[in-house]
């Protein structure tokens, strides 16, 4: 149990909504009672193509464990007598195809020798569990069931071009209807917000990659660690002299891409993630990862529409204080980062109302909630 904050925190979710939504089927959707499981049709398609694979937010290629793993649910499938089902939060499955597969998949875990390929394994089974539940089910742009898609709502922006956001997305949190992550890419496009699935080794590889051609002093984290040495935005940008980043037009390499890592998970996965983006900087650099720290806390949000179930804490809570806050630095004043924070600002606005609807439509409460408020498990 944590207590909320000013500050922000590493947590995807917006709070309130966390753990209260469950799928249900197209049809029943109205009426239908919050644990409804959805089965997958028999006339499926028995791989994910890579085309499937990236309409879910990314360029990557498609993941080769992700693959491997979805290649054996679904032999596995074909030889057992239960049929794949899934259901409830995050795609789990269920039923008795889920304890026959449990069995199975635990004792692959079991077997592996190190941390390293213990959390490929686990990423990647998560993933591989969380594209075959979701398929059909999820409008696959904006991650909410298809009925309650709010694509047509959202409003891009094209985001001041040497920034590019990192979304490095605990995978438990892909695919989560609220997840607000991936309202960056659905406003800035994938390009100026990447995801990066965290233990997903393509995915570390091409963020990793990027990192090493903008150089350390091109990377920022957002994290809100105190222990850990961090600087504000005004600090870490009031000597900021590149001229010919910010006279327009120009095109930039690499080197001028101003990198920022957003932690996209819960509050007790993200201290995972962190150590992780450190232990590599430490490799690549022999150095630590530059931190950077939000100051002005909850009064950026103060255009925010009142909300019982935002706070800052969410993932675009921090993008739009970060823009807010580069915004107020001389240099960057002019670049119209505030109006791209409103920009991100106003997709949130329209993810509320979205999973509010539907709470409505589902004669679900909107404060029940509450009673999860601060729940991170
Ligand atoms: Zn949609």
């Amino acid at each position: 149990m944590f207590t909320t904050s000013s500050s922000f925190r590493a947590l995807t979710m917006l709070k309130n909504t966390h753990h209260t939504f469950s799928r249900t089927t197209m049809a029943a959707a109205a009426a239908a009672p919050p644990s409804t499981t959805v089965s997958i049709y028999s006339s499926r398609p028995t791989t994910i193509s890579l085309k499937e694979w990236q309409a879910w937010g990314t360029d990557s290629s498609m993941p080769t464990q992700v693959a491997q793993i979805v290649d054996e649910m679904m032999a596995f499938e074909q030889e057992s007598d239960a049929q794949m089902k899934f259901g409830g939060l995050g795609g789990k499955l269920k039923g008795d195809f889920r304890t026959q597969e449990e069995k199975k998949h635990r004792a692959k875990y079991r077997s592996l020798d190190d941390s390293e390929q213990k959390l490929h394994f686990f990423s990647a089974r998560q993933i591989a569990c969380r594209l075959l539940g979701s398929r059909g089910y999820l409008c696959q742009k904006c991650w909410l069931p298809l009925e309650d898609c709010m694509c047509s709502s959202v409003v891009p922006s094209s985001l001041w071009h040497p920034i590019r956001f990192w979304l490095y997305m605990h995978p438990k949190d892909f695919l989560r209807q609220n997840n607000t992550g991936k309202l960056l890419w659905q406003v800035f496009g994938i390009d100026a917000a990447t995801l990066c699935l965290f233990g997903i080794a393509e995915h570390e590889e091409i963020m990793w990659e990027a990192f090493m051609q903008s150089g350390r002093n091109n990377v920022w984290c957002l994290y809100p660690n105190k222990n850990a040495p961090t600087k504000s935005v005004a600090d870490s940008f009031a000597g900021y002299t590149s001229n010919n980043l910010l006279s327009e037009p120009h095109t930039i390499d690499r080197g001028e891409t101003l990198n920022f890592i957003l932690i996209d998970g819960t509050w007790s996965n993200s201290a995972a993630m962190f150590r992780r983006l450190k232990e590599r900087a430490d490799l690549v650099w022999g150095d630590d990862l530059p931190c950077i720290s939000l100051t002005t806390g909850a009064s950026a949000m103060h255009k925010l529409r009142p909300q019982p179930s935002w706070d800052r804490t969410c993932t675009a809570g921090a993008a739009i204080g970060l823009l807010d806050e580069l915004h107020l630095v001389p240099q960057f004043n002019s670049l119209g980062l505030d109006k791209q924070a409103e920009a991100v600002e106003n997709s949130v606005d329209v993810l509320l109302a979205s999973l509010t609807a539907r709470r409505v439509r589902m004669g679900r409460s909107i404060t029940r909630a509450q009673k999860h408020y601060n729940d991170f498990s």
